[in-house]
């Protein structure tokens, strides 16, 4: 990533005083109600598709710990965002089980008046029958554990250094065995490297509770050689799985879902597609991005963060926080993914691990 990219000097927290808490809306009528937030930029894959080993080598320079915010500043940030509207919380990265005691973390951030859901997206290979009980004790609400593919062949090559399937479905019973059921699984699907697993993955998945999402295979960052011909759209998807289980649409149970819903007509269950750059969903996208360093980003393909951690450490009240994430907010107008074309797909952008899944 370059410097520019990292440590971009973020536009001014100025402009008019925007509509206070939960009226808050964005340029575009949207308001903030979901909160990513990126505990660390490191992980322990090196998946083809979001840190590929060429990249993410020996020599990368990830954020040194003093850099990373604190579990004290990550929860009052996130108490300044509910303030400004937001109801959910996942945390993500990079790895987040790589972050030591993250329990401690979810029960912060449970422990906030306001927040109605704390939910992780993990690889899975930190979560043992005993994490999966300490994070649903900690309050943790919601799991989903990423698996692209149920044979060793094609997984080890896409996490690359060679992780079998075999864990990451241990991983998926624990979550389940420690309560945090259904558990959403994210497969992120791939023209001509496991096109050929969606019907497999469905047919494992169906039945069990627990909820496949197919992901499109998305140009985030700069370093995953993404091309248009690797999409497999979500619609087609969709018709494969429909010839050999019908499938019919769910109503969404909240504005700003990513996933669009389908059941088994047969009743086995759910699954969903995020069709990201084939369907985008900008119009009702409700979600900001905290990165590990404490950035505050409107757009998952945003080039440039709005430093807030400058501010706390530089002694902002929690009044100085709000306003700067409300003054942020009211001037969004991202929509990247309805703008998507040639020329957006080169534009520089934050990296997916470090931003934030
Ligand atoms: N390390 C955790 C994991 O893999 O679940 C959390 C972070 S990861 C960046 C969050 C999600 O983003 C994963 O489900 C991953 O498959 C997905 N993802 C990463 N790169 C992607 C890409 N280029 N297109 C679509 N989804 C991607
Ligand atoms: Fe790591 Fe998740 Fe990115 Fe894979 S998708 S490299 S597991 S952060
Ligand atoms: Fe939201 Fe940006 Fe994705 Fe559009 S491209 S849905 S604005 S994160």
């Amino acid at each position: 990533m370059s410097d520019e990219n990292r440590s971009g000097a973020h536009p001014p927290f100025t402009g008019p005083r925007p509509n206070r808490g939960a009226d808050l809306r964005d340029t575009l009528g949207r308001p903030l109600r979901d909160l990513r937030i990126s505990v660390t930029d490191r992980c322990n894959f090196r998946c083809t598709y979001c840190m590929p080993k060429e990249v993410f080598g020996p020599d990368f320079a990830f954020l040194p710990h003093e850099q990373l915010l604190t579990f004290e500043e990550i929860t009052r940030l996130a108490r300044a965002f509910v303030r400004a509207g937001v109801r959910k919380l996942r945390l993500t990265g990079g790895e987040p089980l790589l972050r030591r005691d993250i329990e401690r973390l979810i029960e912060m951030l449970a422990g906030i008046e306001g927040v109605e859901d704390v939910a992780l997206t993990t690889n899975g290979s930190l979560l043992t029958p005993k994490k999966a009980a300490a994070l649903k004790a900690a309050g943790l609400r919601r799991i989903t554990v990423s698996l692209d593919s149920l044979r060793d062949e094609v997984f080890m090559a896409l996490n690359d250094v060679h992780f079998p399937v075999r864990k990451v479905l241990d991983a998926i019973d624990a979550a389940a065995g420690a309560g945090l059921s259904p558990v959403k699984i994210n497969m992120v699907v791939k023209r001509g490297v496991n096109e050929d697993d969606i019907l497999d993955m469905a047919r494992h998945f169906r039945g069990t509770g627990h909820v496949l999402r197919f992901i499109e295979f998305m140009d985030v960052g700069n370093s995953n050689g993404w091309r248009m011909d690797d999409v497999v759209p979500a619609a087609e998807v969709l018709r494969r799985i429909h010839r050999e289980w019908p499938i019919e649409p769910v109503p969404p149970e909240q504005p700003g879902e990513v996933a669009t819903r389908f059941r088994y007509v047969d009743g086995q269950g759910e699954i969903g597609v995020i069709a990201s750059v084939t369907q985008a969903f900008c119009r009702t996208c409700n979600r900001a991005r905290l990165s590990a360093d404490g950035r505050l980003f409107t757009c998952l393909f945003a080039t440039r963060g709005h430093d807030l951690r400058a501010l706390i450490r530089g002694g902002a009240t929690d009044e100085d926080l709000y306003d700067a994430i409300t003054r942020v907010w009211s001037g969004r107008a991202d929509r990247y993914s309805e703008l998507r074309g040639q020329a957006t797909v080169k534009r520089p952008k934050i990296e997916m691990s470090f931003i934030g899944g």
